[in-house]
């Protein structure tokens, strides 16, 4: 087992929360902002205090290196990102980030060699509100390049996101530069639950098997408008009429008989939006989820027909096309396994779950091997300055890291 300093890591996050602290009690840590400079700055102190190697690569992700018994290895990466929303929690990244490298000196403090180097991450703009999209640090790394048609972009405030990058990078001289993406052998990332699972089952770990995709349509059908009063049941063709009969069959089938489906609209509206006119146009927008990709697409074509056989019922027509596409991500079972043997080995009860959000775990799986391990927050709140995380929950979460961190290094995953 690796000791790990509970107090340490909650006196760290505390020490992080005051770096852009809001009076509410949450942070305001926008990314590439002088908040994201000074976070990144404590964090590279602490780090070259303790004798470990700090680096930065083109898209400003931050990496804290401990050497392993075979330093030549891929290295276990560990961590998560210090960016947050501009009215946001604590914990949301910090905790995994913190967590991290309190594991980084827990092995340090007692002395433990592990097989391959592990490094610490905390990876850029994973929140992606000042600079869209989210997850820009892993994003590129996953790439092994920065997307061109980044060069231009600019934050919600008007700043350019190249001019920012270098002040950023610019902001932490002892870091030594690296170039964008290296091999990892795994990749394992803390982070709250951002919902009320856990909590609501009192279970401290949850073992996360993967992200679901998520795909929006905008749909559209168009009738004829004509008088409320005048016009008989033969002679019209509504498209409202056609759109709330196939969202009913829909409401009534996609998410009753299939649990890990998500099925939403969340946008509707008619024109021209007169009380005696029957509408000539209804459009609304669809957002479907589903961690299995074929599953995705079978609902979307349950969608789709249903919307336009009920569209030509009612002598309407339909169209309807993807306006975002978000493919599922299924996690390293091996790696899921070493969290759930971590928790056994602590004593922590552990489930597995689903994340219904993105995560930088999901770009660093397209090129290796990863996993999260979920923490319960309160009332499953998050994006929220009363985000708030237990102490023993941010203990259990880090404990179960660190002997993962362990087991990880020594695996062979496939
Ligand atoms: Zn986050």
């Amino acid at each position: 087992m690796v000791d790990i300093d509970g107090n340490r890591l909650n006196a760290r996050l505390e020490a992080f929360a005051a770096i852009g602290g809001t009076v509410k009690g949450g942070v305001n840590r926008q990314a590439l902002t002088d908040g994201d400079r000074q976070a990144r700055q404590l964090l590279a102190e602490l780090a070259l205090a303790r004798g470990f190697t700090v680096s930065q690569d083109p898209m400003a992700n931050l990496f804290i290196r401990r050497a392993g018994r075979n330093d030549t290895l891929a290295p276990v990466v560990i961590g998560s990102h210090l960016d947050s929303q501009p009215a946001g929690g604590r914990f949301d990244g910090a905790l995994g980030t913190l967590s991290a490298f309190e594991v980084l000196e827990s092995l340090e403090d007692a002395g433990i060699e592990t097989e391959r180097p592990v490094v610490v991450v905390s990876w850029t703009n994973e929140e992606g509100c000042r600079f869209a999209p989210g997850c820009m640090g892993s994003m590129a790394f996953a790439a092994g390049e920065i997307p061109p048609d980044w060069q231009g972009k600019l934050a919600t405030d008007g700043a350019s996101l190249v001019d920012e990058l270098k002040a950023t990078i610019k902001s932490l001289p002892p870091a030594q530069m690296i170039s964008l993406g290296f091999p990892i052998h795994a990749y394992i990332e803390v982070h709250i639950e951002q919902g009320p699972a856990l909590e609501a089952n009192d279970i401290p770990i949850g073992v996360v098997g993967g992200i679901q995709g998520t795909r929006w349509l905008d749909v559209v059908i168009r009738g004829q408008t004509a008088h409320a009063g005048t016009t008989g049941l033969a002679y019209r063709r509504d498209p409202l009429r056609a759109l709330t009969a196939a969202l009913s069959g829909l409401y009534e089938t996609i998410m009753p008989d299939d649990t890990d489906a998500r099925f939403t609209v969340g946008r509707i509206s008619v024109e021209p939006g007169s009380v005696n006119a029957i509408p000539d146009v209804a459009r609304c927008t669809v957002d479907m989820r589903h961690p299995d990709p074929m599953r995705l697409d079978e609902i979307e074509q349950r969608v789709l027909s249903s919307i336009a056989k009920e569209a030509k019922r009612q002598g309407c027509e339909a169209e309807m096309s993807r306006s975002f596409d978000m493919a599922s991500c299924t996690f390293s079972t091996d790696l899921q396994a070493a969290i759930e043997q971590a928790a056994m080995v602590r004593g922590l009860k552990s489930t597995p779950m689903l994340s219904g959000a993105f995560h930088d775990a999901l770009f660093v799986n397209r090129v290796a091997p990863a996993a999260m391990i979920f923490v319960p927050c309160r009332d499953g709140l998050s994006h929220n300055e009363a985000e708030h995380v237990e102490p023993d929950y941010a203990v259990a979460g880090c404990a179960v890291l660190a002997e993962a961190t362990l087991a990880t290094s020594r695996m062979t995953l496939i």
